[in-house]
């Protein structure tokens, strides 16, 4: 009798305790596999709703060139933006310089639509109806006449000026719109000191041309670029002496 109580007390604990380690497995066994899935399924937190109509800015971008008005823009030297507004598009008066937005921006995606004009004059290379998405102030998205004119390859259409080439040319020919979509992480600095450097991404007509392209510093017609502490800037458009065109144009703060 003695050896059976104890063969019990021992045994027992054992039982109890297999038992126990086994339930979760045996419980999981039991599951169907819509319940599996359900355990990798992530609830929140839902998107806000944006609704993004066919050749339209989407419902929670700020509208910068509505076909309108340049109420969004001012004259980089001060003053109204006195560029010319007709028929839905603004054109770059020359000689008024360039403009820029009012409200200042970090992180963006920007869309812009451009053209430039069919006539080119004889004009070749840097000359043929130049602009530019200057982001920031420091940073030049290239907007040039890339069809068919050779010029140094980053400073064609979409080169991050003077620092990056595009990976394709995807220029449609003179007088027809192009659209430049921009993804632009906004460098960060500790003071003055650079923690993260300046990324864009760029697709032109829809064709990838910049692929997360680290920005090397201001943008420099001569010299190297260099990083300058800086905050959230405007954007830009330049008055290049040509009469490139702008409709469309809004931007999603990121
Ligand atoms: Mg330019």
């Amino acid at each position: 009798m003695q050896t059976f109580k104890k063969r019990y007390v021992i045994t027992l604990p054992l039982v109890v305790t297999v038992g126990l380690v086994n339930l979760p497995s045996m419980a999981e066994e039991k599951l169907e596999p819509w319940q599996l899935a359900e355990k990798t399924e992530v609830w929140e937190p839902v998107p806000e709703v944006v609704s993004a109509p066919l050749n339209q800015a989407p419902s929670d971008a700020i509208v910068l060139f509505d076909g309108n008005s340049l109420k969004q823009w001012q004259a980089l030297e001060g003053g109204s933006a006195n560029w010319t507004v007709k028929d839905g598009v603004m054109t770059v008066k020359p000689g008024t310089g360039d403009i820029i937005t009012k409200q200042k921006f970090c992180d963006i995606q920007l869309h812009i639509e451009w053209k430039t004009p069919v006539e080119v004059d004889g004009m070749q290379g840097q000359q043929r109806n130049n602009s530019g998405a200057i982001i920031q102030q420091r940073y030049e998205v290239q907007i040039l006449d890339s069809y068919n004119n050779k010029t140094y390859p980053n400073g064609q259409a979409t080169s991050v000026y003077k620092q990056t080439i595009p990976l394709v040319n995807a220029m449609r020919p003179p007088g027809e719109w192009q659209y430049y979509d921009i993804v632009f992480k906004a460098p960060i600095f500790d003071n003055e000191t650079l923690v993260s450097p300046a990324y864009v991404t760029v697709l032109h007509n829809g064709v990838l041309v910049q692929n997360h392209t680290e920005i090397l510093g201001k943008t420099e017609w001569i010299g190297a670029p260099a990083y300058k502490s800086h905050g959230c800037e405007p954007l830009q458009l330049q008055d290049h002496s040509n009469y490139v065109s702008f409709r469309n144009v809004w931007i999603r703060e990121l």
